[in-house]
């Protein structure tokens, strides 16, 4: 595969399009089956790039842009230069350390990198042609959307601060937040409202007919209709993929609110153990959201997170201003699989078999998967070397403990 990619690699440029590189795939169907999928990509295929392409430009201002968790990215607007055969005038300087560490400042001359569809990169200074009058690059203390502080949070598992610089107005009440977390909510895995662009969004907001998602359902269609650029069909067109939305199903609606660390998997597997927006909102009110923290996958920082999102009276509101508009289905589960209502825990090595592919397995079949040892287990699985501590708890408790044999037994 390696001399293939190596050979294509130098052939590429005699092709009359533009590749960034090669993608591998395991060529049985039977073996794919079983690797299956995780959220975003299959486990059978996997992207092996060209090296990029890069040139030298000059920066002529560093700006600032606000995303939809308040993260402040710099980015550098440079001399339009072409590379690769795109002409690029911008370039991520992903961090406020990286240009510390970079010393990178305005007027100086970069070599800036370009592969495929990734964001173009400033990798290097050249200070050979850096002018003397030149003046280090001071990073904003406050969001120059908002105003807000910044902070960079302290994450307890590296025991170290973030790279990244964020705005502490998490929420509606920072504009370029709000219109990042609006163009996510109607994105394609989350509410899929096709006929609202993130153009439109950014339109709409400038002309005060979004503030909060739950307006877009209260949409004014005579002003729209009288804007420039609207006529009657794609009006009624917006309209009908708006109505469309409205029908959504419990996982990818907590997908669409946005919280920061409940991405597409962990918003399925919140929605699969609460089953109803009522009973989150019941445990959000009875300050229950620690029992989460049984759920295999759903750690601490997804529970804080959760937190934080529910303290905010406005982001309480918004979900329940949704929850009466729209009609939000609870998650379709395999209903009559073997092992329904019945839950597994792992410990130790499975032979033949991987971890997910042994959790996909018993969810196919109506169970699931817990990661922690208590009375409402039922089976704990013991592969090759098991944790020891976790059998006797089982013991201790009356959990059945299967073989990988014994459990494989079960779905047979
Ligand atoms: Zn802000």
């Amino acid at each position: 595969m390696k001399n293939f990619h190596k050979k294509f690699e130098n052939d590429r440029f005699d092709l009359e399009y533009d590749v960034d590189g090669l993608v591998y795939k395991i060529n049985s169907l039977e073996l794919q089956k079983r690797l299956g999928f995780t959220a975003n990509s299959p486990r059978w295929a996997i992207a092996h790039k060209f090296s990029a392409d890069s040139a030298y430009s000059q920066i002529r201002d560093i700006s600032i842009q606000v995303g939809r968790t308040g993260a402040l990215t710099p980015v550098a607007r440079i001399k339009p230069v072409n590379i690769g055969g795109v002409v690029v005038s911008n370039a991520t300087l992903h961090n406020e350390d990286e240009i510390i560490r970079k010393d990178i400042r305005i007027g100086d001359t970069v070599k800036v990198e370009r592969a495929g569809d990734v964001i173009p990169h400033v990798i290097l200074v050249d200070l050979k042609k850096r002018e003397k009058k030149s003046k280090k690059f001071i990073f904003p203390n406050n969001c120059p959307s908002c105003g807000a502080e910044t902070i960079k949070e302290f994450n307890k598992t590296t025991k170290k601060h973030d790279a990244v610089r964020r705005c502490t107005n998490e929420g509606y009440d920072c504009e370029k937040i709000a219109i990042e977390k609006i163009k996510h909510f109607i994105s394609k895995d989350a509410m899929n409202i096709d006929g609202l662009g993130k153009k439109v969004v950014e339109n709409f907001w400038d002309l005060n007919l979004i503030r909060f998602p739950q307006d877009i359902y209260n949409l004014d269609y005579d002003k729209i209709s009288n804007l420039e650029g609207w006529g009657d069909l794609s009006v009624s067109n917006l309209k009908y993929s708006i109505d469309q939305s409205k029908k959504v199903s419990l996982d990818k609606f907590l997908y669409a609110i946005g919280i920061r660390h409940i991405g597409i998997e962990n918003a399925k597997l919140l929605a699969e153990h609460v089953k109803s927006i009522k009973n989150l909102i019941i445990l959000v009110n009875k300050n229950k959201l620690n029992e989460f923290l049984d759920i295999d996958g759903i750690g601490e920082t997804q529970i804080n997170s959760l937190k934080t999102f529910f303290e905010k009276k406005s982001n309480y509101k918004i979900i329940e201003k949704l929850s009466s508009i729209l009609n939000i289905s609870d998650l379709k589960l395999n209903k009559d699989g073997k092992l329904l209502n019945n839950t597994f825990m792992f410990t130790g090595k499975l032979s033949n078999m991987s971890r997910a592919e042994a959790k996909s397995l018993i969810e196919e079949n109506s169970g699931s998967v817990v990661s922690s040892v208590n009375k409402k287990l039922n089976y704990l699985i013991i592969g090759e070397k098991p944790t020891k501590r976790k059998v006797e708890e089982a013991k201790k408790l009356g959990i059945k403990i299967l073989s990988q044999k014994e459990w494989l037994n079960l779905l047979n």
